[in-house]
């Protein structure tokens, strides 16, 4: 008996047509050579694949999913991180015109650096803890999320900047 289109097909592992693995599926319970082989190589295939991925992977189709799965996950965190950046923009823009703001409500330049330095702390630790739940929760939620999310946030910050300019210029002149 020829054995070799069998054993090609052996090596083809799951990547068979329906009608090649009911072929060799049929071989393979008459002969004890090609079966033989067909265990060694679907040991070795394990190996291989549970020794370089993380979950084990032994069909060809599985890796793809995995590979596709990976790929959207990486466009997923592309597109938050750039959310992110947009926002950390936006964040630093209305720093600067918070900055502008008390630069003028305030006469003395050594009460302006006083209350702006408290103001940095503040801000400073706001936003640290903002990064931070973003780290944790990054890969949690999907983009739709992130994007009312970030709006909301963008519309927190202008609402506290307003107040904040507004105080500044009640705290300039008093009524
Ligand atoms: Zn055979």
């Amino acid at each position: 008996m020829n054995h070799q289109p069998f054993e090609e097909l052996i090596f083809a592992g799951t990547e068979l047509s329906l009608e090649d693995g009911l072929r060799l599926q049929l071989h393979l319970q008459s002969c004890e050579q090609c079966l033989a082989l067909a265990e060694a190589w679907r040991q070795v295939e394990t190996k291989i694949s549970t020794s370089s991925l993380v979950e084990p992977a032994p069909g060809f189709s599985t890796r793809w999913q995995q590979r596709l799965r990976q790929d959207n996950m990486r466009i997923q965190r592309r597109q938050s991180l750039l959310v992110f950046a947009g926002g950390v923009g936006l964040a630093l823009v209305f720093l600067i015109l918070l900055a502008l703001t008390v630069l003028f409500a305030y006469d003395s330049p050594l009460e302006w650096l006083l209350t702006l330095s408290n103001r940095l702390v503040v801000i400073f630790t706001l936003a640290e803890t903002f990064q931070m739940s973003l780290i944790i929760l990054q890969s949690a939620i999907p983009l739709g999320w992130w994007l009312s999310a970030g709006v909301a946030v963008m519309a927190l910050c202008l609402l506290w900047i307003f107040s904040l300019q507004k105080l500044a210029l009640n705290g300039r002149h008093p009524s």
